[in-house]
């Protein structure tokens, strides 16, 4: 048994990101300037993309995103094996988020059934990479097309992955944005954070001018020696953009970016291989071919019916081993507010909900040791033998 307690996740930021970020503190220049801007540059070639917006969060990202495709009113579609915040953004841009169930072996959206779901109200899809799989990309894009529709990809897990050689977020298409987080437990971190990226240049301007209470894209330099003291507002804003503090911490983590998942995936394989064969236990399916998984999350299914316990019985017992595990995700329509939103009940969106009572995430994060994989290993093997 374990002395110390190993967490779910754990960010790894190095010794030069904490003295660039100190550094930031001592020049006075903590707010958003010349590293975010840096970090957006490195960011938009990372991902392949022509434009980058920092944000303060994958959330004022995914608010500003749907604000610049979608009014109120209009619909917008999305899964419901996301986290509050993809519907969130969809429903503080005064438009009405439309859950369409999952598929049952990737957690993805299911393309079969979104066309179903679409009205001449429909604007947008939200696709979401779960755990870092790439979504259906190739159906997706077909159905935007068909009826005009923008896409957002929520791309929070899937800083790394790609589609048939495109990586994501570099978002070919017209109307076509994708959007990131930073949260400590995601991919890459800089605490709280987000990023936004585009080849759509009015959209990217938009979102930019937005993220700062409306003031246009260099009013961040305002009070530097160059700098314009004067702006104009075209569009009200809000307050998101990202602090060079972050900045500083994101655009080091990029330089470990391939490192972390490759480190990742490593774990993975070894989870995969250590715990196949279990009964009762379904692990994630094989990536699909001509793509890249980011692995934000390892899941599992727990089948309450062969091993005699529940999905939340079992994180209780991964707890008396001082393990950590986690929860992504409760079916969103089973929240009462979205259920409220929705008008959706249980049993309108099936697999969505079964895979929500079953899934259960194991910890996952580059720094973990062999030891503290096989320690998971070996508590997942005698919980459920
Ligand atoms: C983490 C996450 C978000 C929100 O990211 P924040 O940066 O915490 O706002 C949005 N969507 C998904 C799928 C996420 O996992």
């Amino acid at each position: 048994m374990r002395k110390d307690f190993l967490p779910f996740s754990k960010p790894s930021v190095s010794e030069d990101a904490i003295a660039d970020v100190c550094d930031s503190i001592r020049s006075g220049w903590l707010a958003m300037g010349p590293k975010t801007v840096d970090f957006e540059k490195k960011f938009a070639e990372c991902v392949d993309a022509k434009h980058a917006v920092a944000v303060n969060s994958a959330t004022a990202g995914l608010h500003l995103a749907v604000m610049a495709v979608a009014k109120s009113g209009d619909e917008v579609i999305t899964t419901p094996m996301t986290f509050a915040s993809t519907v969130n953004a969809i429903i503080y841009s005064g438009a009405v988020p439309v859950l369409v169930d999952i598929d049952p072996v990737t957690f993805n959206i299911d393309p079969k059934k979104i066309e179903e779901k679409i009205t001449a109200k429909t604007k947008a899809i939200i696709p979401v990479h779960f755990a870092g799989r790439p979504c259906d990309m190739d159906a997706i894009e077909a159905i935007a097309q068909k009826y005009d529709l923008a896409i957002i990809e929520d791309s929070a897990h899937a800083l790394g992955a790609s589609y048939h050689g495109k990586k994501i977020g570099s978002c070919k298409a017209a109307r076509h944005i994708a959007v990131f987080s930073f949260h400590p437990t995601k991919n890459i971190t800089t605490g709280e954070g987000g990023m936004i990226t585009t080849n759509d240049e009015k959209a990217a301007d938009q979102m930019s001018v937005q993220r700062q209470n409306g003031m246009d894209k260099g009013a961040w330099n305002r009070f530097g020696a160059k700098g314009k003291s004067h702006y104009d507002i075209f569009i009200p804003g809000l307050k998101y953009q990202m602090m060079d503090m972050q900045a500083a911490i994101g655009r080091d983590q990029l330089k470990y970016l391939s490192e972390f998942n490759s480190r990742r995936t490593q774990i993975v394989a070894r989870y995969n291989k250590e715990l196949a064969g279990l009964n009762g236990v379904v692990l994630p399916a094989a990536v699909e071919d001509n793509t890249v998984h980011s692995w934000h999350i390892y899941t599992i299914l727990l089948d309450e019916d062969k091993l005699g316990f529940s999905r939340d019985e079992f994180m209780e017992k991964m707890k008396e081993y001082n393990i950590g595990t986690a929860y992504h995700y409760q079916a969103l329509h089973l929240f009462t507010a979205y259920g409220e939103i929705t008008g959706l009940k249980k049993g309108d969106l099936p697999i969505a909900e079964k895979v929500g009572e079953q899934i259960v995430s194991l910890p996952l994060f580059p720094a973990m040791t062999d030891a503290d994989v096989e320690d998971v290993v070996a508590a997942v093997k005698s919980i459920c033998k």
